[in-house]
């Protein structure tokens, strides 16, 4: 019998799915396996309690660029977007609150509340952010080349790789080093002298990072969540109808259209390989299914740690893998609501603006840094950080009319969380983020019918994101491009011929992009046509 697949793709996230349609687009028939019931992943909508539909884990889209989105014709199969209102409703406990749109002169006029002299740095910190966001956007979707190979191929690709950055002068490059290295503290407090206008934008700095706005390399972090863009708007991030597994589900619908088997309940439990080539992979059903390529979306520590015997890879690259970064302090909570919270002090046209925002449990950078002092030293925070928002502000699809759902991504609890439950811990910690919304929402409390509570373990044992990391690895230098997931691999291959990862854990990092997955199927169709050449 031949083999039905020329292609296995483990994990059907929306990376394992994008990279499904790619490859069969490039006329590869493939096939994705995924664990759980459900598509997705990180990016999926799930209906926990009886009307309500909710993004169970990622909650807003940006980091996919047009590229992806048009190549998948993800708009024909149905994904429709709603961007935020506003970037930021941040209130602080003296009553006062900053709220900030793309409008420049709104943000001039809401800055100036605090400080006359951060409203005019404002859209020069805006500008810096973007030019070198155009600086490192189209590094995003190539292939890293290896830094230090010296074979003729790599020095070609590092010739490329100079020649995208040929834009930089002097002050630029030194731009570039400050935010590829510096904390988001570090960054701000260079720009700004108001404590609300630096809580604002800190918290980019640090969603998903295990560390606080002081320590180093989270202004990258900053600029990671600045990359993308909505229609157009740079740094724009929107709403998905349906919720985040809409993406996945319109992309799943290109990649059937395109030739993909899709099996759920499936779990990859081996992948096989002989003489340095993978060829196949054992389901926990134990099925076999063969094929020239295995392409992994799945975490790289268990895809190289867990699901290859020790064996078939290099020590030292065993070693590398295992000493890749995972760690996380996130806790996510979903909340069904009977009403839409009201915000204390608030306009009409206001309060309709800080609905569709990103909504701010952190009021200053010490806030956020105490949050994660807290998790550091062993203990969840006694007052976290948590960026919420309400979905069913912009889309009716969600919950029934009259009623909502809020998201609300939140840190820190200790990384050693996600090694047990902490069931009750993790409730308690969920009480203090709603007493912290409630102190400007009074409503919010009488307002929750259900809630949900993810915490790390839960993150790690269900959906895979070893340590409950929300990026498949810690976006910090030393595990980013040429770095990610560790030094000779970044090209998507791995030691074992045949072998792909697709995921998060490869460059350019987290997020529900699906540039992991269209870059890695770039380099698995040439490797393809070279074995059909052979
Ligand atoms: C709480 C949270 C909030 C987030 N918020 C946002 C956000 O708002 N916006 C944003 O852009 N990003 C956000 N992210 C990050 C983003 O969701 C992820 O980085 C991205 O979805 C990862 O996609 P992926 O396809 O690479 O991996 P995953 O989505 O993790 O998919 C991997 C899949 O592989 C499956 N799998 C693993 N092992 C096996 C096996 N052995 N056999 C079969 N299947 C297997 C898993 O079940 C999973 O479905 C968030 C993440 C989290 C956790």
């Amino acid at each position: 019998m031949p083999n039905p697949y020329d292609a296995i793709i483990v994990g059907g996230g929306h990376n394992g799915l994008a990279a499904a349609a790619y490859l069969g687009r490039a006329g590869l028939r493939t096939v994705v396996l995924e664990q759980r019931g459900v598509l997705g992943g990180a990016a999926v909508s799930q209906q926990p309690w009886p009307g309500y539909t909710i993004s169970t884990l990622s909650y807003v889209l940006s980091l996919m660029p047009p590229e992806v989105l048009h190549e998948l014709e993800l708009r024909r199969h149905g994904l429709h977007l709603y961007p935020l209102a506003a970037d930021y409703y941040v209130p602080f406990p003296d009553g006062s609150h900053l709220l900030l749109t793309k409008d420049p002169q709104q943000a001039f006029a809401a800055i100036a509340r605090f400080s006359r002299k951060d409203a005019d740095a404002w859209p020069r910190f805006s500008a810096l952010l973007a030019r070198v966001a155009r600086l490192v956007r189209p590094l995003l979707l190539m292939t890293p080349p290896a830094v230090g190979a010296k074979s003729p191929e790599d020095l070609l690709e590092l010739a490329r790789f100079a020649w995208k950055l040929r834009g930089l002068d002097v002050t630029g490059t030194a731009e570039f080093v400050k935010v590829m290295t510096l904390s988001v503290a570090e960054l701000l407090d260079e720009w700004f002298e108001s404590p609300q206008v630096k809580a604002a934008r800190c918290v980019s700095g640090a969603i998903g990072t295990y560390g606080g706005p002081y320590t180093p390399g989270t202004a990258y972090v900053l600029l990671h969540h600045y990359l993308g863009e909505v229609d157009g708007q740079m740094a724009e991030w929107a709403f998905v109808r349906g919720g985040m597994g809409a993406v996945s589900a319109a992309i799943a619908a290109d990649a059937r259209e395109h030739g993909a088997e899709i099996k759920t309940g499936t779990r990859v439990v081996r992948i096989l390989a002989r003489d340095g080539r993978a060829e196949g992979v054992l389901c926990g059903n134990g099925t076999e299914l063969r094929a020239a390529c295995v392409v992994s979306s799945a975490h790289p520590q268990l895809t190289l740690g867990e699901l290859i015997e020790a064996a078939q890879l290099p020590e030292s690259f065993r070693t590398a893998i295992a000493r890749y970064k995972s760690r996380s302090g996130t806790v996510k909570i979903n909340l069904a609501l009977g009403e839409a919270p009201r915000f204390d002090g608030l306009s009409q046209e206001e309060s309709a603006l800080a609905a569709r925002s990103f909504i701010q449990l952190c009021d200053s950078m010490e806030y956020l840094e105490r949050a994660f002092d807290d998790a550091k030293y062993g203990r969840p925070s006694a007052a976290p950080y948590s960026d919420g928002v309400l979905p069913t502000m912009a889309d009716d699809s969600l919950a029934p009319p009259g009623k909502h759902v809020m998201s609300c991504f939140t840190q820190y609890v200790p990384a050693a969380w996600s090694q047990a439950s902490h069931a009750p811990e993790l409730e308690a910690y969920a009480d203090r983020v709603i007493d912290g919304y409630a102190r400007f929402a009074p409503n919010l409390k009488s307002a929750i019918e259900q809630r949900e509570v993810i915490g790390p373990y839960q993150m790690e044992q269900e959906y895979g994101l070893v340590g409950g990391n929300i990026m498949h690895g810690d976006l910090t230098l030393d595990q980013l491009f040429s770095w990610r997931p560790v030094a000779g691999y970044a090209d998507y291959r791995t030691p074992l011929r045949g072998l792909y990862l697709c995921g998060a854990g490869t460059h350019p990092g987290g997020g529900v992009s699906g540039i992991n997955a269209r870059n890695a199927s770039r380099e698995i169709v040439k490797d393809w046509k070279r074995l059909k050449r052979s």
